[in-house]
């Protein structure tokens, strides 16, 4: 039962006729103010991001990347300073603590949920404090492919240990924990929106949210070099680091599509939910839990039994991907921060290591067609019943 049109793993097209006509209209009042940089677009934006997340400050930045190293250096996180986060997640999470001199502390995630683990979290935190060579500053908790962390745990590790706690929603805006959306919780959210992101613009930008008004102050600061009241007094060392007014006016025809995206996201996963043998079904939401399904992700026995139904998907002209082949610890870039950063070497990341031969994400997006979405169940109970 092969679909009869191409199925997109992410799809930008479909979306983008809709709203065609406001997109034009958009880019062209901002080609005709020249306002390129810190148009009036961005203001509009972050407001409109604070009325739909319910956080009181919104800070349009250059990317995602960006809106994790702005908050970081907020806090004044560098050298000598432990950062914990997931051994399971995009580079830019580990890469941010490392380019500002402080060391990443790798934790393991958990086996159901896929996100932080908060035992996992303790242990290690108790070996950096026992060490005493790092000082515990930040956790930065991912909320992978959209599904929550346990927000309310790390917010009260956070309390207990003074530490910073930094929500890396860049796959997860639009996520409701407790009937609350992501960018509420944690001391600061980080959103991306590069394209494919459930909120996406048609390049690279980003955003912190916050309801700490000094945070949001400091982060104006810094995405201007530091600068102050005035354009050129400088009172701190900060980065280029600005949303485009271009982005930002693409972000405002999108935003008000994205609640009932995000409805269609969830329709889809229940689709597939039904259509997927029960084994396959990964990861699980934490208790009172929206994902926003920012990628759709199933688990399969092994890494042998994924590349047969990876084969099978592809025989069928269905796209697949893998996030992620490899825990971060692994990675060249960061193994020897990793092997370095607890005396006698960190204990094992079993879970984050199994889940790499594991996972394989499938095609989501909010305009995926439920006849779609059957062939591509039906291609992977197919591949599973027959076996490799
Ligand atoms: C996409 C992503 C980022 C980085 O966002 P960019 O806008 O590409 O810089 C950071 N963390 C996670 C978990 C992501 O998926």
């Amino acid at each position: 039962m092969t679909s009869p049109r191409p199925i997109a793993f992410f799809d930008m097209k479909a979306q983008q006729v809709l709203i065609r006509d406001q997109l034009d209209r958009r880019i062209a009042t901002v080609l005709e103010s020249g306002r390129f940089i810190q148009g009036p677009e961005v203001d509009e934006l972050e407001a409109a991001l604070c009325a739909f997340s319910g956080a009181k400050h919104a800070v349009g930045v250059s990317s995602g990347t960006d809106a994790l190293q702005i908050a970081m250096m907020a806090e004044g996180i560098g050298g000598g300073d432990a950062v914990f986060l997931p051994a399971f997640t995009y580079t830019a999470t580990a890469e941010v603590p490392l380019v500002l001199g402080a060391t990443p502390i790798f934790v393991d995630v958990d086996p159901v949920n896929f996100n932080i683990d908060l035992d996992d979290l303790e242990a290690r935190l108790a070996l950096v404090k026992a060490e005493g060579r790092l000082r515990p500053r930040a956790v930065i908790g991912v909320d992978l492919y959209g599904n929550p962390a346990d927000w309310p745990a790390i917010e009260a590790l956070c309390a207990r240990e003074g530490m910073f706690a930094l929500d890396d929603a860049a796959q997860s805006f639009g996520a409701t924990l407790h009937n609350r959306r992501l960018g509420t919780y944690a001391h600061a959210t980080a959103l991306s929106f590069y394209p494919t992101k459930t909120l996406g613009c048609y390049g690279d930008g980003g955003a912190l949210l916050t309801d700490d008004a000094e945070r949001a102050e400091l982060y104006r600061s810094l995405r201007t070099h530091g600068e102050g009241r005035s354009r050129y007094e400088v009172l701190r060392t900060g980065m280029n680091g600005r949303l485009d007014t271009l982005q930002a006016a693409i972000l405002l025809c999108k935003l008000p599509l994205l609640e009932g995206e995000l409805a269609a996201r969830n329709r889809a996963a229940d689709l597939y939910a039904q259509l997927l043998p029960a084994a396959v079904h990964a990861p699980q939401a934490v208790p009172n839990a929206v994902s926003a399904w920012g990628i759709h992700t199933i688990k399969l026995p092994d890494a042998a039994t994924r590349a047969h139904v990876q084969k099978a998907l592809s025989a069928e002209s269905i796209p697949s991907a893998i996030y992620y082949p490899r825990p971060l610890h692994h990675q060249p870039a960061y193994a020897q921060h990793h092997a370095g950063a607890i005396a006698g070497g960190p204990p094992p990341l079993p879970v984050s290591e199994t889940l790499c031969d594991q996972v394989m994400s499938l095609p989501m997006h909010p305009y995926l067609a439920e006849p779609d979405i059957a062939c591509i169940g039906a291609a992977i109970a197919a591949a599973l019943a027959v076996g490799r």
